[in-house]
């Protein structure tokens, strides 16, 4: 199927997939040491339900729930709970975390119960699985998946979109499993769709990977579900871009894809999805690409949850040199990161490694009004305006002039010829506008 609607803006940004596009997706070993997360879900924390030298199963809950926009955390392998204390997040800040030290023995806790006959399942028991698992978004959103699936009854639903299209740049853990988990990505799908009482299910992907195209186009010959290839353009994986791409739809200023009757999952999440309900499993582990210049092996590796970073490096091989800058995620979207201890999250689609000559150092100049970042905002804003707003910290200018419509693409930055920290800027006047709202609430 051919390119249905073209978004607004967007770039074309060096793929770097080439390293990894070809690499089947390895198991981790088990490590000696991991360090859980509590807050790797968009949400409240999670709420810890062990103590320090309690012994743990794999898959075992580590952390209930803290409201219902929240996730349970389980354990990743067996062991004992060495520390129940904080971690390094990648933003920098400490989140509470569970340190486990593994047994070596990797022994299961009794699992949930699997739904074979989930195609007769009731669609809420079947959203309970999903939620009792700990599923979220692992496109790099986080957001819990059973909150996504529970619009309210005047939002109906009636289109489900599996998002295959991985235009971050680099990143290949999506298209691999694409090809090497199709009828899992299938299954999740079709269990999506029930939930949800929808038929018309979409798969968009980009056209830079034509074999999984291929591949899930064979698959789902004579179904409801429709593979879509589109044209390569970050951020075409963006929420509201894909569904303007597949449907035509417009998510209005401020809304969410609801407001237009679509739900988008990933595909990463689709399988943990179709794990959690045929096979009782929990959310523990994922598929993440680790690549870049001075990496020894880069490769596609299944990773548990709480897998220190430096143990990641150190199961590619090491270093050639020393990166001068480590990414958690992809080189647009992901966040410059200064620790190794920082462990892998629910949502670590990649690691990046840049090496001295990736890594350019500009100094910020004044905006030449040209435009350009204008041309490349998928979301239609005025990135130089806005910028020049909070920088003069006229956040009531940058809120009217819709700051929080920014999906921190980054394609303003990339195009802008001053170098100017745009998607800072907008991250800068998100928070503030954020924290006077908090301010103003306690005071009323
Ligand atoms: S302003 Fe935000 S949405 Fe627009 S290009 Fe920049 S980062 Fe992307
Ligand atoms: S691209 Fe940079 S220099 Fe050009 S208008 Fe935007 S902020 Fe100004």
């Amino acid at each position: 199927m051919p390119d249905l609607h073209r978004f607004h803006g967007g770039v074309h940004p060096r793929e770097g997939k080439s390293s990894t596009s070809g690499n089947a997706i390895q198991t981790a070993p088990l490590f000696e040491k991991y360090i859980v997360p509590l807050q790797q879900h968009i949400g409240a924390p999670s709420k810890v339900t062990v103590a320090k030298k309690d012994r743990v199963l794999r898959g075992q809950l580590l952390a209930e729930p803290g409201g219902f926009v929240s996730a349970a955390i389980h354990a990743p392998t067996s062991g004992v709970v060495s520390a129940v204390g904080d971690c390094l997040g990648p933003a920098g800040t400490k989140v509470p975390a569970v340190e486990i030290t593994a047994d070596g023995d990797d022994i299961a806790a009794e699992p949930l119960a699997p739904i074979a006959a989930w195609e007769s399942t009731s669609p809420e028991d079947l959203k309970n699985r999903i939620a009792e698992a700990g599923i979220v978004g692992m496109g790099g959103a986080a957001f819990p998946t059973h909150v996504k699936l529970s619009p309210p009854p005047n939002k109906p639903i009636d289109v489900l979109i599996l998002n295959g299209v991985e235009c971050e740049p680099c990143l290949t853990a999506d298209h691999r499993l694409m090809l090497e988990a199709p009828d899992r990505i299938l299954t999740g799908a079709r269990i999506l769709a029930r939930v949800l009482g929808v038929s018309q299910v979409y798969i968009g992907i980009e056209d830079n990977k034509p074999d999984a195209i291929e591949l899930l186009t064979r698959k789902t010959e004579g179904t409801t579900i429709t593979v879509a290839s589109l044209s390569v353009r970050y951020p075409q994986g963006a929420e509201k871009q894909l569904i303007y791409a597949l449907t035509g739809r417009k998510v209005p200023t401020g809304g969410l894809p609801m407001d237009v009757g679509c739900v988008v999952q990933n595909v990463g999440t689709a399988a943990a999805v179709a794990e959690a309900v045929t096979e009782g499993k929990p959310l523990y582990e994922r598929v993440t690409t680790v690549t870049g210049a001075p990496l020894v092996r880069p490769g596609n590796w299944r990773l548990r949850v709480g897998t220190p970073l430096r143990t990641v490096l150190e199961l590619c091989g090491g270093v050639k040199y020393d990166p001068a800058k480590i990414v958690f995620g992809g080189p647009m979207m992901g966040l410059s990161v200064y620790s190794l201890d920082i462990p892998v999250h629910k949502s670590t689609s990649g690691l990046l490694l840049l090496g001295p000559a990736e890594v350019a150092q500009f100094t910020s100049q004044p905006c030449i009004r040209c435009g350009r970042c204008v041309d490349a905002c998928p979301m239609n804003l005025l990135p130089g305006t806005l910028s020049v707003e909070i920088e003069n910290e006229r956040f009531d200018l940058a809120e009217e002039d819709h700051a929080f419509d920014c999906i921190e693409c980054g394609c303003c930055a990339y195009v802008c010829p001053s170098h100017r920290p745009l998607v800072q800027h907008l991250r800068r006047a998100k928070s503030e506008i954020l924290a006077k709202r908090r301010a103003a609430s306690r005071r009323s």
